[in-house]
């Protein structure tokens, strides 16, 4: 089968298409032929090898994906060869014909969702659901600032939150970006990139504040999303690429909180919840993956350098 390679962390450039031996499943595993593998800022961060997992070279990228199972291996009953699924951490990458899954990865991709749609499900969705439900505990009468809402999780953030029921905000830098998370739900949309945007953001909650802070960029953006919240706020940080300084007594005045996370650390309680909202999401149409880019499977470079682009659209997705 093709897949792409990391013979050694570097450049984007450092991904090639070579020709591999397609696994096979061994007991409890699931083949799944790939239609779809998404794009995650994190792939570029592991390829770089600058993240908190190194994977041993070579390795092949990718978390997410969807596609059909090919074969299964013995004692797999949630799936059997045929039916469509999306993937959620699989054992070997999505950026590939084939990819190997514990059967515990593979999750049904309703016949509603594209392939390409359920490449840009897990970590996206599954974010999303975790920072709202899990940790922020969002209630309907919250609102909820998502602070990078035109790319993946953001997109999938507001989608969620104005189904529960919040007055969603979302900024983007773009206009192509602001209109597609207002399109998606947000009640109000602003330009991260204008000075003095937190200011209207205030002023859209009557002087009150915010009550939630899902952060896509916290190395810029903490600080002021302290200054931002209402009181008893929570700030939940999904992102961030540096260091940043906070002034604690705007928590302490607030009774504000900042909680942190990542998807890898999830915990199994938690994970079949997320499944189980995103498999409820995709069916009802309250879950609406945006695939902003296909790219095929031999341009994984460029698909990582336009990731970390400004000017996000929903996910970008890699076509074998
Ligand atoms: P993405 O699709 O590349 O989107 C990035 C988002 O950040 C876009 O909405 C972008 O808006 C926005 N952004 C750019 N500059 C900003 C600023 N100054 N203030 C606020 N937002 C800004 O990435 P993603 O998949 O949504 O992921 C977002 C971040 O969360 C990434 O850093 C990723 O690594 C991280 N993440 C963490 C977890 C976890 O487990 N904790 C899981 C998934 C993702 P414009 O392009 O419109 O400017």
């Amino acid at each position: 089968m093709k897949a792409i390679l990391v013979r050694e962390f570097g450049a984007p450039e450092v991904m090639k298409l070579e020709e591999v031996p397609t696994p096979k499943p061994g007991p409890g595993q699931v083949l799944v032929h790939i239609r779809a593998g998404g794009v995650n800022p994190y792939d570029t961060y592991m390829r770089a090898g600058i993240y908190a997992i190194k994977p041993p070279l070579p390795y092949t990228p990718g978390g997410d994906g969807a596609g059909v199972v090919e074969a299964v291996g013995d004692g797999v009953k949630k799936v059997k060869a045929g039916d469509r699924v999306y993937l959620a951490h699989p054992i070997t990458g999505t950026y590939a014909e084939y990819t190997l899954a514990l059967e515990s990865q593979v999750h049904p991709l309703p016949a509603g969702v594209s392939f390409t749609q359920g490449a840009g499900v897990y970590v996206a969705y599954g974010t999303a659901y975790h920072a709202l439900y899990h940790h922020a505990k969002a209630r309907a009468s919250e609102t909820v600032l998502v602070h990078g809402a035109s790319g993946g999780v953001g997109i999938a953030a507001v989608q969620i939150a104005r189904t529960l029921g919040l007055t969603v905000m979302g900024t983007a830098g773009t206009d192509k970006g602001r209109e597609l998370v207002k399109k998606e739900g947000a009640h109000y949309v602003f330009n991260h990139r204008t000075a003095g945007y937190q200011d209207a953001i205030r002023e859209a909650t009557g002087g009150r504040g915010v009550d939630i802070i899902l952060e896509m960029l916290a190395n810029v953006n903490l600080g002021a999303d302290c200054k931002l919240m209402a009181r008893r706020g929570r700030v939940i940080v999904i992102g961030s690429r540096g260091d940043v300084t906070i002034t604690p007594r705007d928590l302490m005045a607030r009774t504000a909180s900042v909680q942190g996370f990542t998807l890898w650390g999830i915990s199994e309680a938690d994970e079949a919840d997320v499944h189980a909202g995103i498999a409820a999401g995709l069916e009802n149409g309250t879950m609406r993956p945006v695939v902003g880019k296909e790219l095929p499977l031999a341009e994984a470079a460029r698909a990582h350098k336009e990731v970390m682009e400004p000017g996000a659209f929903g996910k970008i997705v890699l076509v074998p």
